[in-house]
């Protein structure tokens, strides 16, 4: 039988926002000692914005965003939704008459887009064409054959070092430049990174993007630079908690994306936002409702009450 202060305590976590599978998991959320915590979504707020264009030898740069944003139709990321956006915008400031149909989609988890995309007859004065349409991280970009000049690479990486995350575009095999985009960090994360120290939790930041945006995030919520996992694929966030786990730790994983879901699953104890993917949430022994990292101390912290209570 289940005792029941561990119901009480999943009752008292539904009062909270804090959704909790099953009264068990309150025993596996005890004993946890390490928190790994993505950046995207979880740490901040998902929700990006596009901060510059950049196109290469003179390229359209309204004709990039809407290549890229009819490329990005079908993903479900934030950086798609942002782009998405973006060509939304220009288009009702009139600087974007059509935007290209995508034929096919294909998405690489933690990597980027491929579409086979249908642009406008206007932009040939004669019948629309078919074009193949990468969008991604640049190593994503170069991993599909796609080569970058100098003088390009240094353009993005500067943009990278700058604490920006870059989604660079090919046409047709060949790079055509690439858009920088900004989050912001939810105000709630560093006092909840913070409050996870004080209970004698270690953070650490798991992150697909790049290594700059990662310490740049992780020093403003506390994060200690050595404890940062930065372009890290969906399979090496699962590897990153197999290796903590193999070490002794008893691990949280904190995520919301479709990468996040194989290391939610294999984490100790899964937490998800909310507001994230149905894939995340269906992985995850946890779904915060508040989407703030204030309720995965309140959850271990409850668990810890509800538990001593019972002894
Ligand atoms: P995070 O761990 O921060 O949530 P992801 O693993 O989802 O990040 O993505 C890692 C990187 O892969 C992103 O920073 C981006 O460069 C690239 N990427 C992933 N999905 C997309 C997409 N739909 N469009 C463009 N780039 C993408
Ligand atoms: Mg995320």
């Amino acid at each position: 039988a289940t005792p029941i202060g561990l119901l009480v305590g999943t009752g008292r976590g539904a009062q909270l926002g804090i959704l909790i599978r099953g009264p068990e998991v309150l025993e596996d959320t005890r004993t946890v000692n390490t928190v790994l915590l993505d950046k995207t979504g979880t740490i901040t707020e998902g929700k990006l914005s596009v901060s510059s264009v950049t196109a290469f030898g003179g390229a359209s740069r309204t004709k990039l965003v809407a290549l890229a944003a009819a490329a990005e139709q079908g993903s479900e990321h934030p950086i798609a939704k942002a782009i998405v956006d973006h060509a939304a915008a220009l288009r009702s400031e009139g600087k974007l008459e059509d935007l290209p149909t995508p034929q096919t989609f294909e998405s690489s988890a933690g990597g980027g887009v491929k579409s086979r995309v249908l642009t406008p007859a206007r932009w040939h004065s004669g019948t629309p064409t078919g074009v193949d349409v990468l969008v991604g991280r640049p190593l994503f970009l170069m991993q599909q054959s796609i080569i970058f000049g100098k003088d390009q690479l240094e353009s993005f990486t500067e943009a990278q070092e700058k604490g920006e995350t870059v989604v660079a575009l090919a046409v047709g095999g060949k790079a055509l430049g690439y858009i920088s985009l900004q989050d912001t960090i939810k105000p709630s994360s560093a006092a909840a990174i913070a409050e996870l120290k004080a209970m004698g939790l270690r953070p650490v930041l798991l992150t697909g993007d790049n290594k700059a945006v990662a310490e740049k995030v992780a020093a403003e919520v506390g994060i200690a630079p050595e404890d940062v996992f930065a372009d890290v694929l969906p399979e090496g966030k699962v590897e990153s908690v197999k290796n903590l786990q193999a070490q002794g730790s008893v691990v949280a994983m904190v995520g919301d994306g479709v990468n996040d879901a194989p290391a939610l699953a294999q984490a100790d104890l899964g937490i998800a936002m909310g507001s994230g993917t149905d894939v995340a949430i269906e992985a995850a022994d946890i779904t915060l409702m508040g989407n703030s990292l204030t309720q995965v101390a309140q959850a271990i912290a409850l668990s810890r009450k509800t538990l001593s209570t019972i002894k």
